[in-house]
């Protein structure tokens, strides 16, 4: 609300069909006081002494000097959630507790614990290729690993209830992390 009213925000109201307006601390009153007499919901609306204005959902910041992290953390965890929790092995969705990591090319034939080597396997899986190269074990995994270029933060925030209208914006995230994964 403060960088509305300091103008360093703008609050994107979503129309119909994929439409998006816009609006400055002064318009936003106006949309507010309209969609008031109209009849919108009354929990979406914040009181203060002089004015009534509806929640904004989504903003716009007309200055942005901190961009998040692009790296994501190399964690066992979010190596799962590359993963998509799927044994590269044998393709099986699993329950984290029934996962493991697999190095690729084993730790004593100088694989390393990176992005590019480890993958997410089941415990059977793990087992039966044990420190065993691809080729010899006759097990490759599904995909490539790669360090995932999603953020954190939209992962962190789909996984939780989003508001109706930032399923635009969410989903557009969801079909990046797809094609970049
Ligand atoms: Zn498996």
């Amino acid at each position: 609300m403060s960088l509305l009213f300091v103008g360093h925000a703008q609050v994107v109201q979503s129309g119909d069909e994929n439409n998006f307006y816009t609006h400055d601390v002064e318009s936003w009153i106006d949309y507010s006081e309209t969609s008031r007499a109209l009849g919108s919901s009354t929990d979406d609306f914040l009181h203060s002494v002089k004015l009534i204005l509806k929640l904004p959902r989504i903003i716009v910041l007309s200055e942005y000097d901190r961009l998040p992290k692009k790296e994501v953390k190399f964690t066992r965890q979010n190596i799962f959630q590359r993963d998509k929790f799927t044994c590269q092995y044998c393709g099986v969705v699993f329950d984290t507790k029934k996962l493991n990591l697999d190095h690729v090319v084993p730790r004593d034939k100088g694989g390393k614990s990176s992005w590019d080597n480890l993958v997410t396997s089941c415990i059977v899986c793990n087992t039966r290729k044990s420190n065993k190269m691809p080729a010899e074990a006759r097990m490759f995994p599904l995909r490539t690993p790669a360090a995932p270029r999603w953020r954190p933060f939209s992962t962190s925030v789909q996984n939780q209830e989003c508001h109706e209208s930032w399923r635009h914006f969410l989903d557009l995230s969801a079909s990046q992390v797809e094609m970049s994964a």
